[in-house]
């Protein structure tokens, strides 16, 4: 119950295997968001339930895409 009850909006995202992935800004830790593509994603809320968090996100309309460099296997 520490989250504000405010929409906070995120404005980078990264990518990630299966989707995309934000910094929370409630509880400051990465949640996973489900998504084809970035367009799906911005503009929408959505609520961060892991952690006892409970705080909801707006990815912004402005948001942009961070490519995570990921190390050569
Ligand atoms: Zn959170």
């Amino acid at each position: 119950m520490s989250a504000s009850d405010k929409i906070l909006s995120v404005e980078h995202v990264h990518a990630d295997g299966w989707g995309f992935s934000v910094e929370c800004p409630h509880c400051h830790a990465i949640m996973t968001i489900q998504g084809q593509g970035i367009e799906d994603i911005q503009g929408e809320q959505y609520q961060h339930y892991l952690n006892g968090c409970g705080g909801w996100i707006e990815v912004s309309n402005t948001a942009t895409l961070d490519i995570e460099l990921k190390e050569p296997a």
